[in-house]
């Protein structure tokens, strides 16, 4: 299952789990929009992979067992292990190869 963290992994801006500027790499890496637009370039920084938008889990119980409520969202929190130095060279170094193609 998602798992639907609650920040920005580089601002730390709170991304609830209704976040509509949420994005998500593969490995669930989650960023804010204007990060990820601004800084990272739809480069992940810890994969090298790019984001696209964190779907939104439904806080209404629509079908048996499914929402928000039965599988809340993460209250852990996560912040990058890369200093800014390495990670603008990272992004760098891998901005211009569609994701298709890293
Ligand atoms: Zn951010
Ligand atoms: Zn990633």
């Amino acid at each position: 299952m998602l798992q639907l963290r609650p920040n920005c992994e580089f601002c730390d801006k709170d991304l609830p789990a209704d976040a509509a500027d949420a994005r998500i790499c593969t490995y669930e890496c989650t960023f804010c929009a204007v990060c990820v637009e601004t800084v990272l370039f739809n480069v992940c920084p810890n994969c090298g992979g790019g984001f696209a938008p964190r779907p939104i889990r439904p806080a209404t119980e629509r079908r048996a067992g499914v929402s928000l409520a039965r599988h809340p969202a993460s209250v852990q929190r996560v912040r990058l292990r890369w200093d800014l130095a390495e990670l603008t060279e990272f992004v760098a170094a891998v901005r211009d190869i569609p994701p298709e193609q890293r």
